[in-house]
């Protein structure tokens, strides 16, 4: 053989090689690679230069790019070169129409905001359509922000699952039961009723999961909050509530009830591990130890309880007793935006200065309420709350490049008290991508604006004939 028939045969075994490991490469429907990966995983591993490969909604291999460029390939691909990758943040919990209603009436406490204001303003205006227009608003609010996961609690919440799941967002959406008529039931049966085919319907759903939600045990009685319970065991529905929101609730519950209103719960054989509790602002004496016996995942909303002085939380103490705490951030009318970027930041600061101990909540553990802490709270922290095989694929990819984050020496401290929501520039749920290089895929935004203007008007207008 002369020498260029050599090199010939050379250069077409190297094609061929190169041909045979493209063909070994498993296809998978995305790849992101590149940039810093903050899984989340039990042992907290950040992945420099990392890859994820994503099949059919979940992360099917996590690691070094190089390895997992040699061992898949996709034709739908996000470059993270110099960003980082995260696990989408969970906001634990909200009432997302309530966007509209953002601004309304501030400087308050919970009791004169809600009976003279929200109440009112909410039986004027809601229906189903004002629900639509503020869910559509707050979960492109949401999605710009990196939340990939919120729960919920409103009315109407058949129409906010069915935007959520147009939108590709994932949600643990609660219809309230309460007991007076509201826009959607009049009655204890009818709420009922509804919750019934509410949480048919979605069965099985890959982002909606659907809830019930009795608001409050001051604002639901006895055999109602029974009767959810009872729901939730026949149905395996989770039950999304507010419990000891304000020292007010409490004393009123010890009056009333000679209980505290987690020890009220408890006695009536409401609390176990489908439980998620809201704000838990004024657990009293065994509270924590029942909370945490029964497996009820609390939710700490720290700007809503600031901005109503509700009161702080005992979070280092829930921490330390390894209570399930996720953050929230409550309805945007008390908070006043659904940015979880902000909640974090806030948790950690505010228990500082409340305990007098920098040390008390670090940039990491917040950073852990929003994400994998948050799905705990919510019962699905085998699904969500982290970058890892088999679980569901809610990722973030930040800019690390704005001015805000320059430079950077820990990766948490960056997240935590740097990183701002405009930072997040593609979003990923369930293996789709909804938001791309700061464009929402799912959702116009343009359209959006407009509608919820138009309801601001129609509820000006509304609160004005009452005075
Ligand atoms: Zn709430």
């Amino acid at each position: 053989m002369n020498k260029s028939a050599l090199i010939c045969v050379l250069i077409l075994m190297t094609t061929l090689s190169n041909a045979t490991a493209q063909t070994r490469r498993q296809p998978v429907d995305l790849l992101v690679t590149g940039g810093t990966v903050v899984t989340m995983d039990q042992t907290r591993r950040v992945i420099e230069d990392g890859g994820i490969a994503v099949s059919r909604g979940r992360i099917v291999a996590i690691g070094p790019r190089a390895e997992i460029e040699s061992r898949y390939t996709s034709r739908q691909k996000i470059n993270a070169a110099g960003k980082v990758i995260t696990p989408g943040l969970i906001n634990g919990h909200t009432h997302v129409p309530m966007v509209l209603f953002r601004g309304l009436a501030d400087d308050l406490d919970l009791q004169e905001w809600l009976t003279k204001y929200i109440f009112p303003a909410e039986a004027k205006n809601v229906t189903e359509e004002f629900v639509r227009v503020g869910t559509r608003l707050g979960l492109a609010e949401m999605i710009r922000g990196g939340t990939t996961t919120y729960c919920d609690m409103y009315y109407f919440e058949d129409a906010i699952a069915d935007e959520t799941a147009k939108a590709g967002v994932r949600g643990v959406l609660g219809e309230t039961i309460i007991d007076f008529p509201v826009a959607d039931n009049k009655t204890n049966a009818e709420g009922m009723a509804y919750v019934e085919k509410f949480v048919a319907h979605w069965k099985g759903h890959d982002l909606i999961v659907a809830a019930i939600a009795p608001h409050a045990p001051y604002t639901v009685s006895e055999e109602h909050l029974k009767a959810a319970r009872a729901f939730s065991d026949r149905t395996g529905a989770p039950i999304v509530t507010h419990i000891s929101e304000t020292k007010r609730e409490v004393d009123d519950s010890v009056k009333a009830k000679g209980a505290s209103p987690v020890a009220y719960l408890d006695r009536i054989g409401f609390l176990n591990e489908r439980v998620i509790a809201a704000h838990m602002v004024w657990p009293q004496g065994t509270d924590i130890a029942i909370l945490k016996r029964r497996g009820v995942g609390v939710v700490h909303n720290p700007q809503s309880n600031m901005k109503l002085a509700s009161g702080v939380a005992p979070v280092p103490r829930m921490l330390t007793e390894k209570l399930w705490v996720g953050l929230g951030t409550d309805g945007a009318a008390s908070n006043n935006d659904l940015n979880m970027w902000e909640e974090m930041d806030t948790v950690a600061k505010l228990h500082k200065v409340f305990t007098g101990d920098p040390k008390v909540i670090s940039a990491q553990e917040a950073f852990e309420l929003a994400t994998i802490r948050g799905a705990q709270a919510l019962h699905l922290e085998k699904e969500i709350g982290s970058l890892e095989t088999g679980k569901r694929a809610d990722l973030l990819v930040i800019d690390r490049d704005t001015l805000n984050q320059i430079p950077l020496y820990n990766v948490y401290s960056d997240l935590v008290y740097a990183t701002k929501a405009a930072d997040v520039e593609s979003v990923v749920i369930n293996g789709r991508i909804v938001m791309r290089n700061r464009r929402l895929l799912t959702l116009n935004e343009t359209t959006i604006k407009a509608d919820a203007r138009a309801f601001r008007d129609k509820i000006i207008k509304s609160l004005s004939t009452t005075r």
